[in-house]
């Protein structure tokens, strides 16, 4: 049966607290960045309230039939609603079948529980359907919504949910943690990583785990040389292709904001402060483009923005003499 991080228990103890009073409400909207396993804690809680026999602490039996069939993933009264691929949609089409299922009583469990992974994935429609599920929720059922982006889901949606909040433990829990999970880091490493990992657990372990560390010390890397030098923008931006790039725009808008607070708070970096500036314009212009649905053309976007951050950085030279310390 799934297990709890320890980065969640607060929030499993909330919970707990509202099923002993009888107070779970029939919508609930766990928010918080990615990599906190938000999906997790949904599904415990699913397995909790299939259970024919929990414990005292409302922890699934294992051993039941219904925690048999959420072992098999084939209960019957529980729907996990997900995008079919990562970054699309999920389709009204997918809402009309939930609904369906809702409208029938729990076959097996007391309850009916479905879970909707990154909610803020459905379109407008899917919303529109689901809304009126939320509106009149029968009264049985525990519709469990995830988001990274809740200010991406309607208000209509976000006001008849209970929302909950996850949030990133400390930095020692985080260390302890992935030690625990045998991936040696430092708390500086850490540092490093925050930019794109935003201090979420999961997704650390992630990119310890994966080349998501060697393209990150690699995107530094090429930046301080487009910083320093003229480059080819076509090859370099061909490059970085295989990278998340709104990732990438992130984590160089973090490289130019420690330039500035070391500016500002020390006087130790030796660029000027208006080239940053335009170079964080520059950024966030990119991130729009990038995000927007129109369909630009990303190797030519990022070919754009390498000018213009050369065009900036050779107005004076003084740019290349200011590593940011934290790279
Ligand atoms: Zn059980």
């Amino acid at each position: 049966m799934i297990e709890l991080y320890p980065w969640q228990q607060d929030t499993w103890q909330h919970i707990l607290a509202r099923v002993k009073q009888q107070r779970l409400p029939h919508a609930l909207l766990l928010t918080g960045v990615a990599g906190l396993g938000k999906t997790c804690l949904a599904g415990k809680l699913a397995e909790s309230l299939l259970c024919l026999a929990p414990d005292i602490d409302f922890h699934a039996c294992g051993s039941c039939h219904s925690c048999q069939l959420m072992l098999a993933g084939s209960h019957p009264d529980h729907l996990y609603i997900h995008a079919e691929e990562a970054g699309k949609t999920i389709k009204i089409e997918q809402i009309r079948a939930l609904k369906e299922k809702q409208s029938l009583t729990p076959s097996i469990a007391s309850w009916k529980t479905v879970i909707i992974e990154s909610a803020d994935a459905m379109t407008h429609s899917a919303a529109n359907s689901l809304l009126k599920l939320l509106e009149e929720p029968p009264g049985n059922t525990i519709l469990m919504l995830t988001t990274n982006a809740v200010h991406y889901l309607p208000v209509t949606i976000r006001s008849r949910c209970q929302q909950m909040h996850l949030t990133a433990p400390d930095i020692q829990s985080t260390l302890q943690w992935l030690k625990a999970q045998r991936l040696e880091v430092d708390a500086v490493q850490l540092e490093k990583l925050a930019p794109f990992t935003l201090n979420a657990p999961l997704t650390i372990a992630n990119a310890l785990t994966t080349d998501e560390w060697q393209h990150y010390q690699q995107v530094q890397q090429d930046f301080e040389q487009l910083l320093k030098q003229p480059l080819n923008p076509v090859q370099l931006a061909t490059e970085w292709q295989q990278y998340d790039l709104i990732k990438v725009m992130h984590q160089l808008l973090f490289n130019i904001k420690t330039r500035l607070k070391h500016y500002f708070c020390e006087q130790t970096a030796l660029g000027l402060p208006q080239q940053y500036w335009q170079i964080v314009d520059c950024i966030i212009n990119t991130i729009k483009l990038l995000s927007s649905s129109n369909n630009y053309n990303k190797t030519l976007l990022i070919e754009d923005f390498m000018v213009s951050v050369m065009r900036i950085a050779q107005t004076e030279s003084t740019l290349s003499l200011a590593p940011a310390e934290n790279n």
